[in-house]
């Protein structure tokens, strides 16, 4: 055998029964020969046959090695004709299809052969016969076919013969394909001197081979040009990784090698085969690493480990590595301190000296209420609170909180890593026991006014929520709301009620409520308002003159307030009985609605929210749903007309949210947490909620449906064809909503006319309630260098500066809003950018008013602007203002001046000639000493207007105020003056 290439022999086992060598090249050009005959191999006779027998004669020699050797000759060049065969014996072919001729011979140069009588000859043929069986000695020359004349060629070597030099010429022929079973060869002679020194008939094939630990088979190459495509087959315990495959070329060559095995878990690659890991070491992936020693704290005995075992106490959580070392569970924390704060305490502590080996420690406490000497403790119960949580703490700090005053408790702290599950019985806990404080009870949240009369009212609460021992007493302080606290009662009262009594009639009261323990008082509860029923109706003999003119003044409120309802109910939908669907929907998981104090619970301060959109919102089935078109885009999913059918109900048009599928749980619970804010809510100006559908999908959030869409749009599209009447009677529904929500606490921060909807009886309402969702989805809101994303044109620079969101800044919202409904839907400050706005706002600038904007809402506005919020008005002060307007129409008839815009568009604040220069309505109209009457704008109580129908209309303009015509203004400040001594009359 011989290859082309340097071989080395290697074992190789296919199972662990058989094994055996293969030679192995390093080379990438491995291919053999296998020989079919060898003259030169053969020992004993070869059996070759010649014709005529005095032709071709064997000479047994011996090599230079002094083998013997087998060798023909024939040399009959002193004769003519001459025509000698050598036939060989016959040669089974084997597996092989194209066979290969070596033949090693000397010829004599007829030149150097003096006085040659025959036609001396320097050629010999050679010839085959292909047939299935041996035909012995039979031997018929035209059945053999030419190979090809063999002529001495120049590459020959010397053959030392004694005396005479000879040239050993070696020649190669193919023949193929062979397809009988055998062949024999034979060499013709026609009169030459040739000796033949060896014939060796071999054919190519691709040797066995382990190559990327497959074992590719023995591969004859087929006689064509094709390659021959051979599948390999992984070695004992190592798998494919691709399937290993190769080609055999006809020249008996393996190439392009494609694929692979990788040796098995516990198994690495040495030599050609896959090998066991040793103990010690252990190999958790098959792949072509070689086995690794075993981590700290963990062992193996046997050989193939796919991983090593945990030493004693030491241990592997599910998720580790198996190249991690073996952890165990941390010590106990150190260093545990308390803080009590009345029934709060801080604890504190230390790490632990020995966090096991691992860094994903946590830690957790226990609560255990160990009071009256009797052991053992028992569990706290459900109402105290851990901050931030009981479990899963990273820092070494926890505050717990509502827990009973002076009562015993033990907390266990303990600290976990992600092997402590695995050790129960290896865990350490640090303990401390404390001792609560005596603690002053919460406020009283939930107060009901029972009965009212003339001169008492009937008060009833609930008792505060953590009464944090025996509540003593009930302290009830009130106070008429006017005098301002100035002057005020306070009773005492043991129970839950009281009546109050020798109250003034037709006066509104301001009431608080809090409770004493023998730790002390509690904090008060929020400012509850009441107002005691009018006075009865008589008239006495003496002041029937007076009394017959409040009388008529009492009528001409009556007729007033009639127009006026009649007016805004047709221009805003105020009217129930025009609108029935407006009556309000009170359901829920028995949640109190109780007229006066009544807060809002933000949702995120429950544990599961789906728990809070179940206690405000009520669960619609859906089939009762049905959706009629889409109406717009909200941050969710799309929002659609459609109808709610409720069993025993009339179907009602509803808007429905859907939440887009694909949802991830966090966008679902914010999504809802829209529903669990609006479902608190019962306001005719807050968009009301119909349900939620939580239980089959898409989830949907079900409201009233709001007819003319967004305030901003709406606005927009009817611009200029509203009457200032219509649009004050919107924007007082707006504030009347706005009142309500901050009566309960709610602060809406994103207040701007696109989140006002209109309804078919432009009823405005208040939408778009939610929680981070609430600015991060305004698609006005922008980034602040705070962080956080606020829509910057409408809100109060205190919150863009730090976030100080409250109702104040609502107020300024408001105002900001108030702009829009004036200028019809146009954009704050233009196309100023927001950073613009912050320098102008910062600096004193205000919006100028809109186009045709009374004075007094103009002022309004500025009022709402005011820099510092505890001088903005408030909801209530809002919504009275704009009703005393809508009573008082004229006063709507004094126009802001525009005309001295500054050219930057915005109203400077030191002008002297403008509406701007006074702090306040009020302000203003005291700064024109006798000019126009300040009742005229909005009826507020201020000095009669004596010098009023004096005023020229220059004088009004100088200080900013267009008359809208001398006879006008006289005719409607007269109105006022009269509604000023007598209560509004009819205009
Ligand atoms: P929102 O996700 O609340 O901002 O709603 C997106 C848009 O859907 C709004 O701008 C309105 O055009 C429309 N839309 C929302 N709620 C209602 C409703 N109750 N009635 C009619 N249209 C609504």
């Amino acid at each position: 055998m011989s290859t082309g290439s340097e071989e080395h022999l290697a074992r190789v086992c296919l199972d662990a029964d058989s094994c055996f060598f293969v030679f192995f090249s390093f080379f990438f050009n491995p291919f053999s020969t296998v020989n079919l005959l060898d003259s030169k191999a053969s020992q004993g006779e070869l059996g070759w046959i010649s014709y005529p027998a005095h032709g071709w004669e064997e000479i047994s020699g011996v090599d230079e090695h002094y083998t013997p050797i087998h060798t023909f000759q024939v040399c009959n060049i002193m004769e003519y004709n001459q025509n000698n065969w050598l036939r060989t014996s016959w040669i089974p072919r084997k597996s092989a299809q194209k066979i290969y001729v070596e033949l090693k011979f000397t010829l004599r140069d007829c030149n150097s052969i003096p006085l040659v009588l025959g036609t001396c000859k320097e050629t010999f043929n050679l010839h085959y016969l292909e047939t299935d069986e041996d035909q012995g000695a039979l031997f018929r020359e035209h059945q053999f076919s030419k190979i090809d004349t063999i002529a001495a060629d120049e590459s020959f070597t010397q053959m030392d013969l004694g005396d005479r030099i000879l040239k050993l010429n070696t020649e190669v022929r193919e023949v193929g394909p062979i397809t009988r079973k055998g062949f024999y060869l034979a060499f013709q002679d026609l009169g030459a001197c040739v000796a033949l020194v060896s014939v060796r008939v071999y054919f190519k094939k691709c040797p066995l081979m382990v190559r990327n630990l497959a074992i590719f088979p023995d591969t004859v190459p087929m006689d064509s040009q094709s390659l021959v495509e051979v599948q390999g087959s992984c070695v004992n315990n190592s798998k494919e990784e691709d399937p290993p495959k190769m080609y055999c070329s006809t020249e008996g060559e393996w190439l392009v090698p494609i694929g692979k095995c990788l040796c098995n878990t516990g198994y690495e690659e040495r030599g050609y085969s896959c090998q066991a890991c040793r103990p010690g070491f252990y190999k958790s992936s098959s792949g072509s690493m070689k086995c690794s020693k075993c981590p700290p704290n963990s062992h193996t005995y046997q050989e193939g480990s796919v991983r090593c075992t945990c030493d004693n106490n030491y241990f592997r959580s599910e998720g580790d590595p198996a190249s991690m070392a073996c952890t165990r569970p941390p010590s106990a924390p150190r260093n545990v301190i308390s803080v009590i704060n009345e029934t709060s305490v801080i604890l504190d502590w230390s790490w632990p000296s020995d966090t096991g080996g691992r860094k994903d420690v946590t830690f957790s406490v226990v609560c255990k209420r160990c009071g009256l000497g009797r052991p053992p403790c028992e569990p706290c119960r459900g109402s105290v609170r851990f901050l931030p949580r009981p479990t899963g703490l990273s820092n070494t700090t926890v505050t717990v909180t509502d827990l009973l005053a002076h009562t015993n408790y033990t907390f266990e702290i303990e600290a976990l890593n992600g092997v402590s599950a695995l050790a129960p019985s290896h865990r350490q806990f640090a303990a401390v026991t404390i001792t609560t404080n005596q603690a002053a009870p919460s406020p009283v949240t939930v107060i009901r006014k029972d009965k009212t009369s003339r001169n008492s009212v009937s008060l009833s609460w609930l008792e505060p929520e953590r009464p944090n021992g025996i509540i003593l007493d009930y302290e009830v302080k009130y106070y008429e709301k006017q005098e301002q606290e100035t002057s005020y009662t306070i009773l005492r009262s043991k129970g839950t009620n009281v009546t109050l009594s020798g109250l003034k009639p037709d006066t509104s009261y301001l009431l608080q409520i809090r409770a004493r323990t023998a730790a002390g008082y509690g904090t008060s509860s929020r400012k509850f308002e009441f107002e005691t029923s009018p006075d009865s109706f008589s008239i006495s003999s003496e002041n029937s003159q007076v009394m017959l003119i409040a009388v008529c003044s009492a009528v001409g409120i009556i007729f007033l307030t009639v127009v006026v309802y009649i007016l805004v109910s047709r221009f805003c939908g105020q009217s129930k009985s025009k609108h029935p669907g407006e009556k309000r929907l009170n359901f829920g998981n028995g949640h109190l609605r109780l007229p006066g104090v009544r807060t809002y619970v933000d949702p995120h301060t429950y544990e599961d929210p789906s728990q809070a959109v179940h206690e405000f919102a009520r669960e619609l089935d859906a089939s009762g749903i049905a959706i009629d078109k889409v109406v717009g885009a909200g941050e969710f999913g799309e929002v659609c007309s459609g109808r709610l059918k409720l069993p025993s109900k009339k179907e009602i048009c509803v808007a429905i949210k859907t939440l887009k599928v694909g949802y991830t749980e966090e966008q679902r619970r914010d999504f809802l947490s829209e529903a669990s804010i609006m479902g608190q809510f019962d306001h005719p100006n807050i968009i009301r909620l119909e349900g939620v559908v939580t239980r089959s999908k898409p989830v949907m959030i079900v409201t009233e449906y709001m007819e003319n869409g967004s305030l901003d749009s709406f606005l927009r599209k009817h611009d200029a064809q509203f009457t200032v009447i219509q649009l004050v009677g919107m924007l007082r529904g707006i504030a009347s909503g706005m009142k309500y929500l901050s009566d309960m606490g709610y602060v809406h921060r994103d207040l701007a006319a696109r989140n006002i909807l209109v309804n078919s009886n432009l009823v405005c309402k208040v939408s778009d309630f939610g929680l981070s969702r609430v600015l991060e989805d305004d698609p006005e809101a922008a980034y602040t260098t705070r962080g956080g994303k606020i829509p910057i044109r409408w809100t109060a620079p205190e919150a863009i500066a730090y976030r100080k969101f409250t109702s104040a800044s609502d107020v300024w919202s408001y105002g900001i809003v108030l702009w829009e409904v004036m200028s019809y839907g146009e954009r704050p400050y233009w196309e100023m950018s927001n950073q613009d706005v912050i320098k102008a706002v910062d600096e004193g600038y205000r919006l100028p008013p809109p186009m045709d904007c009374p004075a007094a809402l103009y002022q309004l506005m500025l009022d709402s602007w005011q820099k510092e919020r505890n001088n903005r008005p408030k909801f209530t002060d809002i919504v009275s203002f704009l009703d005393k307007l809508i009573r008082n129409p004229g006063s709507l008839k004094v126009i802001a001046n525009t005309a001295s815009r500054p050219s930057n568009l915005l109203l400077e604040r030191s002008g002297t000639s403008d509406v701007t220069t006074f702090r306040s309505m009020g302000g203003w109209l005291d700064s024109v000493r006798t000019l126009p009457c300040r009742d005229a704008f909005g009826g507020v109580g201020y000095s009669s207007c004596d010098t009023l129908p004096k005023t020229s209309a220059e004088e009004f303009k100088k200080v900013g105020v267009t008359i809208a015509g001398p006879q006008k203004i006289v005719s409607s400040i007269r109105t006022l003056e009269a509604h000023a001594k007598n209560g509004p009359v009819p205009v």
